[in-house]
C-alpha cells in the first residue's frame, strides 16, 4: 500500500495572502485532494516582530474565500519551539551537532582573514572537533555538523536533480545563544512531525532545501518529495510585486472575481494539462501533477483571469452564485441586498450569469431585478423613451394584460403588436428596456418580463407611458 500523501501550506504571517502564496496553497491542496491525501496548514510565526494576528486572519480568510480547506488544526510554528529545541539537543547528544562558543568578533576575524587569503568566507568553527572538557562556561550556539565533502542532490520534481557541493554548506546554527531554534530547524521538525510527504513551495526556497536535508539526514528521517515551483511574474515579465497592482487574494474577492474562476486561473499559472484552459475543480484535482508544472515563471494575465471567470459564472449554480455575490458585497463594503432583492437576483441569474466576468458587471446587468419603482433612468434610457412614438407603450398595455406570461406567448404578442403598428419588435425593444430597467443595456426584454412578472412589468411600463 502506498503511503498517504500529506502536503502543507506554510505561510509566514507578515502580510495578506498574496497571489503567489495563494497559488502555492492551491497546488498543495490540489495535489493532496486529488490523491485522497491530507492538506495541512502551518503558520510560520517564529519571527515575532514581523508576524501579526491580523496577517494570520487575512491568510485564513483568503484561503476560505478560495475554498482551500485544510485538514486538522492550524499549526503554529512558534508554539512548537520547545520541540524544535528538543531535536537540536538530541543531535547534540548524538554528536551530530556541537556547541560553538565563537564570539561575533572571532567569526568576523575568521571572515576577514579568509577574504584576505582569497578563501571561502563560510565560517568553520574550531569548536566542531573540540573535546567536551575544553568547553568554557560561556554563551554558545548549537551548530549542526554539515557534511564537508561530497555533494547533496536535491531530487526536485520540477527542477530535476539540483546538485550542491557540500563544501558550500556551513555548519548552520540550529539554536541561538538564547536557546531559541532557528527557522530552518523549525521547518524540518514541523514537516517531519506533521508527516508531510511532499513539500511544494516557491523556488525561492530551493537553496534552503539543501540545508534542510542535512537535518533530515542527521535525524535519520525520510526526506519529503520536493517540488519547487517557479515564481509568478507580472505581464511585463518582471517578478510580481506591488507595482503590478492588486496582489492580495482578498483584493480579488473585493473586485468581484468568482472563487472558482480564480482557482482555475491560479492552477493554470505555472501548470498545464494539455491545451485545457477552462476546467472544474474535480478535473483539476484529477489532473494535477508535477509533470505539468513549467520550469519558467508564469506571467499574470488579467484578461485570461477574466475570461475564465466569465466561463465559471456561466456554468455556476444560480443559488450558489447568488450567495457568492452576497459575500462579495460584504467583502467589497457594498450595501447588502434586502431579502426581496436576494430572491430577485437568484431568479434573474439565468439571464445574467453568462455575460458577466465579474460580480460588479453582473450586478449592473441585474439592475432591473434589484431596483424598485420609480426607477431612475440614465440618459440613454431617457432618449429611448423620447424617441418612441406617442402612446405606443400605453397601447401595448392591454395586450400584455391578457397574454399568458410565458416566453412564447410574450414573444408572439409583442411581435404581433409590432406588426400591427407597421414596425419591428426591435423598435419596441429600446423603450421597453428603458421602461423595465431604466437602462439601455439590459438582458432581453422577455427575460426581464419573465423575471419581473406581469404586475411589476406593467407597472413599470405604466410609469413611463402616457
Ligand atoms: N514560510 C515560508 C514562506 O512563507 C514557506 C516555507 C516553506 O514552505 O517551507 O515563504
Amino acid at each position: 500500500m502506498s503511503q498517504q500523501v500529506v502536503t502543507r501550506f506554510a505561510p509566514s504571517p507578515t502580510g495578506f495572502l498574496h497571489i503567489g502564496g495563494a497559488r502555492t496553497a492551491l497546488f498543495n491542496w490540489l495535489y493532496a485532494r486529488g490523491r485522497g491525501g491530507k492538506f495541512l496548514l502551518r503558520i510560520e510565526d517564529t519571527d515575532r516582530e514581523r508576524s501579526t494576528p491580523e496577517a494570520t486572519a487575512a491568510i485564513l480568510q483568503g484561503m476560505a474565500w478560495l475554498g482551500l480547506d485544510h485538514d486538522g488544526e492550524v499549526i503554529s510554528q512558534f508554539a512548537r519551539a520547545d520541540r524544535h529545541a528538543e531535536v537540536a539537543h538530541q543531535l547534540l547528544a548524538e554528536g551530530k551537532a556541537y556547541k560553538c562558543f565563537a564570539t561575533q568578533e572571532e567569526i568576523a576575524a575568521f571572515r576577514d582573514q579568509a577574504k584576505a587569503e582569497g578563501k571561502s568566507t563560510l565560517y568553520r568553527s574550531p569548536w566542531r572537533d573540540a573535546a567536551e572538557d575544553t568547553h568554557p562556561d560561556a554563551p554558545y550556539v548549537v551548530r549542526i555538523k554539515a557534511p564537508q565533502d561530497g555533494e547533496t542532490v536535491i531530487r526536485d520534481e520540477v527542477q530535476g536533480d539540483v546538485t550542491i557541493k557540500n563544501q558550500q554548506l556551513d555548519d548552520m546554527i540550529l539554536l541561538r545563544s538564547d536557546g531559541t531554534p532557528v527557522y530552518m530547524l523549525a521547518v524540518v521538525v514541523d514537516d517531519h512531525d506533521m508527516g508531510v510527504t511532499h513539500v511544494i513551495r516557491g523556488d525561492d526556497h530551493l537553496n534552503n532545501a539543501a540545508r534542510q536535508m542535512m537535518i533530515y539526514t542527521a535525524m535519520g528521517w525520510p526526506l519529503p518529495v520536493y517540488a519547487h515551483i517557479p515564481l509568478i511574474h507580472g505581464a511585463d515579465g518582471k517578478k510580481l510585486s506591488k507595482r503590478h497592482g492588486a496582489l492580495g487574494a482578498q483584493e480579488y474577492q473585493a473586485m468581484g472575481y468568482p472563487a472558482a474562476g480564480m482557482r482555475n486561473y491560479l492552477a493554470r499559472l505555472g501548470w498545464s494539462h494539455g491545451d485545457d484552459e477552462f476546467f472544474t475543480d474535480a478535473q483539476a484535482k484529477d489532473w494535477f501533477d508535477f509533470a505539468g508544472i513549467g520550469k519558467s515563471p508564469a506571467r499574470f494575465d488579467t484578461k485570461k483571469l477574466e475570461n475564465l471567470c466569465g466561463q465559471h459564472n456561466a456554468q455556476a449554480d444560480d443559488a450558489a452564485l447568488r450567495q457568492e455575490i452576497e459575500a462579495y458585497l460584504v467583502a467589497a463594503n457594498e450595501p447588502a441586498l434586502d431579502p426581496q432583492q436576494s430572491v430577485n437576483l437568484e431568479k434573474a441569474m439565468f439571464c445574467l450569469k453568462d455575460r458577466a466576468k465579474t460580480f460588479p458587471e453582473l450586478l449592473e446587468k441585474a439592475r432591473f431585478a434589484l431596483a424598485s419603482r420609480p426607477l431612475d433612468r440614465d440618459a440613454k434610457a431617457e432618449k429611448a423613451l423620447t424617441n418612441v412614438s406617442d402612446g405606443i407603450l400605453e397601447e401595448l398595455t392591454p395586450h400584455l394584460q391578457n397574454v399568458s406570461w410565458t416566453r412564447n406567448d410574450l414573444e408572439a404578442a409583442l411581435n404581433a403588436f409590432a406588426e400591427a403598428h407597421d414596425t419591428k419588435f426591435g423598435k419596441l425593444a429600446a423603450p421597453l428596456r428603458a421602461a423595465l430597467a431604466g437602462r439601455a443595456v439590459t438582458p432581453s426584454v422577455f427575460d426581464m418580463m419573465l423575471v419581473l412578472g406581469r404586475d411589476e412589468s406593467l407597472a413599470r411600463i405604466q410609469d413611463v407611458a402616457g
